[in-house]
């Protein structure tokens, strides 16, 4: 039998299921229960326990899946001595302070059942009316009938007088699925509904308006907490520009007036632990949380931590809250949303900063496009169709950017059953759906691609259906491409529904969309403020950074470090023999061949003009010098078999710190000085201090 009732579960599961979300959301317990899903599931319940069972809220009686024959008859003949039905009902209403299903016998000798159900302050209950539990009971019964001169018994079904133990066990199992059910909806309703609140009040154009005034931002993010999770004592910390502690920016609830001033020190084993295991952590001890004041009192706490890279630049605690397992799948949403959008703020910060601080770079920028690496993107693109798909149930899709310089769209990602349709395929935008989509400014959804008169065209064979989705891509509120989706699986239509889906979707995906962009633009920023850019090779600013490891390295651990600064002889005469171009071409073989000499932990850098340097970490002088006197003959070789016509020398001067200087201008200064010694000689050497 359990069987049975276990796959019926499981069909009324599925079924309530569908309903259940907006259903639950404006309904009382009491209507929730007695809609009819719910009746349908009762009554298969009930005639599988061979129990009526009826559902009672504070207002009566919702509802019942069958009338007991025996309690009718009893009820019928209004006898005084049996109080019926109000006993059995004062018996049922007493069942809602029990926590589980109680038993009771009526005056009449029927066994019932009955037991509470609560939801969210409401409470109604279930009862079961049974037959008898043992034969002395009917025969109880029918001496009442026959004193009381009432019709014979209506008997339609076995009578199972299998025990009170065995109506326990029944009692039992409708407590255990009914309630079952009824939670699973409510949690899976109480995660969705809560989830939906978060993600609606972060979309990311609140977060961009918002992140403009950071504490209005901070007090957002924990409003939200409390509007989710209703009053809550929870703070916000940030990082400080020195790194060395979170300090408390907005706090809310009862410990509201501590937060001011609260701080954590970075060294703090929390911050740790949430570093190493890059989640939340819960605690019941505040002595980690601080020494002294009010916040000794809170009992237990949460910590969220929000990274950016590899730093942890924002807490989220809450304090003395029980965080339910969907709460805690609510937050780590909100945190992993959070710290993304942080992270692209940053990102944008950075990119920022560097164009600013390189003139010569800030074409770059504009050609954003053609510095990002192809591969991610197309990673990024193809997974952002895949998941549409999925999420519609549909076969066909494809993305494409604008290009806002020739209006053209490239098609960027794509499922297709066509195969004339190629990655990287450019069409005009102005005869083309996504260019209709794009000059509307708002999404398309069409039911019939050749009646809808905003399109009307004729549905290609390599489509199944005449439906479609098409949306826009906007970031930074630019619009930046069109996504399609076709082709329902089951042949069906699009709805309104699966429109607003895949928007919100997409709306998220445009974040990590703007990610990736921005972290390519921002790497390659990086490395190109770095290099020069005629040799590839390292630049001054470059060598600056590594000289000063250099000298950290050398605080720590001793070994002293070489450097050498190189400059060709007399090659204003070579520039004027041959042009500057062919000058350019030495500087750029010089720079070649210099890297592809030195050993793999020395570093070549461009000085500028004809002059080159290297790093020669943890090398003593006598090593430096033998590694330069090779490194030349090695230049000079390769210079020879370059220019047959001309032949060039080198000059070379050579420090060692802290032998020669204590400081990295004094390096500079010295070994510009050595390099002068080696020029006066005549050039074509090495010399050292
Ligand atoms: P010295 O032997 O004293 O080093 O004399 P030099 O002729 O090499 O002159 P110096 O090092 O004082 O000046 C560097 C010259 O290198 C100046 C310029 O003609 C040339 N030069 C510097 N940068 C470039 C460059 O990027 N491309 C080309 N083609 N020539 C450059
Ligand atoms: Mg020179």
């Amino acid at each position: 039998m359990f069987l049975v009732i276990l796959h019926l579960n499981f069909i009324f599961l599925t079924v309530i299921t569908t309903v259940l979300i907006t259903t639950m959301i404006t309904k009382t317990l009491a209507q929730f229960l007695s809609s009819k899903d719910w009746t349908e599931y009762f009554s298969v319940l009930s005639n599988t326990v061979n129990f009526g069972l009826h559902v009672c809220g504070e207002d009566g009686e919702l509802f019942t899946t069958r009338a007991n024959p025996f309690c009718t008859l009893i009820h019928s003949a209004k006898l005084e001595s049996l109080r019926c039905p109000f006993s059995c009902k004062e018996l049922m209403t007493e069942s809602l302070q029990a926590k589980g299903p109680v038993i009771f016998k009526c005056k009449a000798g029927i066994i019932n059942f009955s037991f509470p159900v609560e939801w969210a302050g409401e409470k109604v209950y279930i009862g079961g009316r049974g037959g008898f539990a043992s034969y002395e009971d009917l025969l109880e019964f029918l001496k009442l009938v026959k004193t009381n001169n009432l019709p014979s018994l209506p008997i339609t079904m076995p009578l199972n007088f299998s025990g009170e133990d065995h109506v326990k066990a029944i009692a039992q199992y409708v407590f255990l699925t009914v309630t079952r059910l009824l939670f699973s909806f409510d949690e899976k309703y109480r995660l969705e509904e809560k989830f939906f609140r978060v993600m609606s009040l972060f979309d990311s154009n609140t977060f961009k308006t918002l992140s403009r005034n950071p504490e209005l931002l901070y007090r957002y993010i924990l409003d939200t907490i409390e509007f989710v999770y209703g009053s809550t004592s929870a703070v916000l910390m940030a990082l400080d520009n020195n790194r060395l502690t979170y300090k408390s920016a907005y706090g809310t609830g009862k410990y509201k007036d501590a937060f001011t001033g609260f701080q954590l020190n970075a060294t703090n084993p929390l911050i740790h632990e949430m570093f190493n295991t890059r989640t939340y952590i819960f605690s019941a001890d505040s002595e980690k949380l601080t020494s002294a004041g009010p916040l000794r009192e809170v009992e237990y706490f949460y910590l969220f931590p929000i990274f950016s890279g590899d730093i942890i630049e924002k807490i989220i605690g809450i304090f003395d809250r029980h965080l339910s397992k969907e709460d805690l799948k609510i937050m780590n949403a909100l945190r992993d949303y959070l710290q993304l959008h942080f992270e692209n703020r940053n990102l944008r910060f950075s990119a920022n900063r560097f164009k600013k601080a390189d003139e010569r770079l800030t074409y770059l920028v504009d050609f954003s496009n053609s510095i990002i690496s192809v591969l991610s993107k197309e990673k990024l693109f193809n997974t952002l169709i895949e998941k549409s798909l999925q999420l519609l149930n549909a076969e066909q899709g494809s993305l494409m950017l604008l290009d806002h310089d020739t209006s053209e769209f490239v098609v960027e990602a794509k499922k297709s059953a066509d195969e004339t349709v190629q990655e990287r395929m450019r069409f005009k935008k102005d005869d083309s759906i996504a260019g209709i989509v794009l000059d509307r400014g708002e999404p398309l959804l069409v039911n019939d691609i050749e009646k809808d008169p905003r399109i009307r065209r004729e549905n290609r064979p390599r489509y199944k259906t005449k439906s479609f989705i098409s949306i826009l891509i906007k970031i930074d509120d630019r619009v930046t491409g069109v996504l399609n989706v076709s082709d329902k699986i089951r042949g069906d239509v699009f709805t309104e529904e699966d429109l607003k889906l895949l928007e919100s979707f997409v709306n998220n995906a445009a974040i990590a969309i703007e990610r990736s962009l921005l972290f390519k633009q921002t790497e390659e920023l990086k490395q190109l403020s770095i290099t020069d850019p005629l040799t590839g090779i390292y630049n001054r600013r470059y060598l600056n950074t590594r000289l000063l490891e250099e000298i950290t390295r050398y605080n720590r651990y001793k070994h002293p470090f070489s450097f050498m600064m190189l400059d060709l002889d007399k090659f204003k005469e070579y520039n004027d023999t041959f042009g500057h171009i062919y000058g350019d071409k030495l500087i750029k073989a010089l720079a070649t061949i210099m890297e592809k000499s030195l050993r793999n932990v020395d570093i070549a850098a461009r000085f500028g003009g004809d002059e080159f340097v290297a790093i020669f970490p943890q090398t003593s002088k006598p090593d430096a010098i033998q590694i330069t006197n090779r490194l030349k003959e090695k230049i000079e070789k390769a210079l020879q078999q370059e220019l047959l016509e001309m032949p060039l020398t080198i000059s070379m001067g050579l420090t060692t710190y802290p032998d020669d200087a204590s400081s990295i201008g004094e390096l500079l200064e010295k070994t510009d000085q050595a390099l002068y010694l080696a020029k006066k000689g005549g050039g074509n050497k090495v010399a050292y201090l």
